[in-house]
């Protein structure tokens, strides 16, 4: 949970609090060439949120937490803690954006997604089936048709395991595999 404003194009102030902790975070520059800085103040858990002026000498973040008010002032060179409260009477009430998550420049970076490993080439071993006088290859079998049971010559039935046809005598030479 924290709180967010842009206090000038290109410069914006990120605010939360971890653990009592108050992290001030000022993120200058465009999204390129972009420098942070963070600065963090124990002041407790806040008891009302954060309140950012803005004065002639600068921004200045009012923290109320468990410790008491801290004012914190906010210029383009840096951020400081102020011992005295300073005169607010003729500042201005920047608001304040809630936020739900925590500073981005603070987030872990994203990891990058690993690259997609190619799927292996499916391997089928050359299979070989025998029931009985039946016999079927499949894979890197010679043979291109592995049902067939027929005589390529004159198309009848033939018995797998035969040398020839029995209707027409025809050489089923690359059948008889034993
Ligand atoms: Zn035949």
């Amino acid at each position: 949970m924290g709180y967010g404003a842009t206090l000038a194009e290109g410069w914006q102030l990120y605010v939360d609090n971890e653990a009592g902790q108050t992290r001030l975070t000022t993120l200058q520059g465009n999204a390129g060439q972009q420098q942070s800085q963070t600065i963090a103040f124990l002041t407790g858990f806040w008891t009302v949120p954060p309140t950012l002026f803005r004065t002639p000498q600068g921004f200045i973040l009012r923290i109320e937490g468990e410790s008491g008010q801290t004012y914190v002032q906010i210029q383009p060179g840096g951020v400081q803690a102020l011992n005295t409260s300073p005169n607010l009477a003729a500042a201005d009430v920047i608001p304040l954006t809630q936020r739900t998550h925590s500073v981005p420049g603070a987030m872990p970076p994203m990891a990058p997604l690993p690259p997609m490993q190619p799927l292996p080439p499916m391997q089928m071993n050359p299979m070989r089936m025998r029931m009985g006088d039946m016999e079927m290859q499949m894979g890197n079998a010679s043979t291109p048709d592995p049902m067939r049971k027929f005589c390529p010559q004159c198309g009848q039935p033939v018995r797998v395991g035969d040398r020839f046809c029995s209707s027409c005598g025809h050489r089923l030479g690359e059948l008889t595999q034993s």
